[in-house]
């Protein structure tokens, strides 16, 4: 059970900041789940705490071991780290133990003990009865989960999963999830999990990081980055949130061209007060349909299509050059009626 704690690390390839100066710490035992963008850095950072990837600047340590910084380096076999890929990497030749014991192989581990530890964790993966399979016989999901058991045989410090969902169609993917979870919480593994996808992101993290272009964002619970996103960056790739140019004065938000007014009570602020010139953050949970385009805290809108969802149908609405997304609770949505958007809460930031 082991902390994992990077400070300022830097990397960079050439010309692009790859990393910016970024601090992460995971709890024992928790689940980090690393989220943005593709380019953002998140293989980068999972790279250099595995040691493929030697960072410009500061340190990363594990249970309060320097990996890397203070002057030295530990080489990636040496750090006591498991890791896991999009694609998995198991040899056709071997058999399902054999792929899973290779680690303790090489490590020297005895026949006996070699047996037991790789049942036991084959057991973990619910694969116990595929020990003598070979990985061609396999389904994609169960390949991951062979790659999942050779990932933990050696018992790392932390586990490291790159994209290792990301290549499972579910239901599969949603059995991992929970997996995950639960190998987390029995064994009190702490994991970075690395993904482009947010929902995955709020599902499987304990805490959940997101980085634009290199650098940190924000973190926090997923309950924090969904009901307070700090910045209008987050707000658009957590929320699909439309942003509304404007300003904020005294009787609240106006937009620029002058036909919403929102009134204070019905804003957030979670990046702190704002005066003047601000964007108005519109999630789907935010917003309703209204009959009319005018009225208090109503935006003229147009309705372009819609899309069925299990927590509701979300509505797509244009107003100008700006898309709207408005989450209703009607099922069978009748698109023709709506004409405009009102405003029940919405996130306000600088600009
Ligand atoms: P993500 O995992 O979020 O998609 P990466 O960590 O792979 O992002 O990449 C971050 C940035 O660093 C990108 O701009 C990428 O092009 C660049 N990069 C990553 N690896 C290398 C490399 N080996 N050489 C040059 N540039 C790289």
């Amino acid at each position: 059970m082991s902390e994992l704690d990077a400070r300022g690390v830097d990397v960079t390839f050439g010309a692009t900041r790859a990393l910016d100066s970024v601090d992460l710490r995971v709890d024992p035992g928790r689940i980090l789940a690393l989220v943005g963008p593709s380019g953002s850095g998140k293989s980068t950072f999972l790279r250099a705490v595995a040691g493929f990837v030697t960072p410009d600047a500061g340190t990363i340590r594990v249970g309060g071991r320097t990996l890397v910084g203070d002057g030295h380096t530990v080489p990636p076999e040496r750090r006591g780290l498991g890791m896991v890929f999009q694609h998995h990497a198991v040899w056709p030749h071997m058999s399902v133990a054999e792929n899973v014991g290779y680690p303790l192989r090489r490590a020297r581990w005895n026949r006996a003990d070699r047996e037991k530890r790789v049942s036991e964790v084959l057991a973990t993966v619910e694969l116990a009865d595929f020990a003598d399979r070979a990985p061609d016989t396999l389904s994609g999901g169960q390949r991951q989960r062979v790659s999942l058991a050779r990932a933990l045989v050696a018992r790392p410090d932390v586990l490291l999963l790159d994209e290792a969902l990301s290549a499972l169609d579910e239901p599969l993917r949603a059995n991992l999830r929970l997996m995950l979870r639960r190998l987390a919480a029995e064994n009190e593994l702490t994991m970075v999990h690395v993904t482009h996808d947010r929902d995955e992101a709020l599902a499987i993290g304990d805490q959940v990081a997101v980085l634009d272009r290199g650098r940190l964002v924000q973190a926090g619970s997923p309950a924090e980055l969904d009901s307070s996103p700090n910045s209008e960056f987050v707000a658009r790739f957590l929320h699909d949130a439309a942003c509304v140019p404007g300003r904020m004065g005294d009787d609240g938000f106006r937009s620029d061209d002058g036909g919403l007014l929102v009134p204070t009570q019905a804003l957030d602020f979670p990046s702190g007060p704002v005066h003047g010139p601000a964007h108005l953050a519109l999630t789907p949970h935010g917003v309703e349909l209204a009959a009319q385009p005018t009225g208090d805290a109503v935006l003229p809108v147009e309705v372009v299509t819609s899309l069925y969802g299990r927590a509701g149908r979300t509505v797509i609405c244009r107003s100008g050059d700006l898309e709207i997304r408005v989450l209703t609770q009607e099922r069978d949505y009748v698109q023709a009626t709506a004409r405009g958007v009102r405003v029940r809460r919405g996130f306000v930031y600088s600009r």
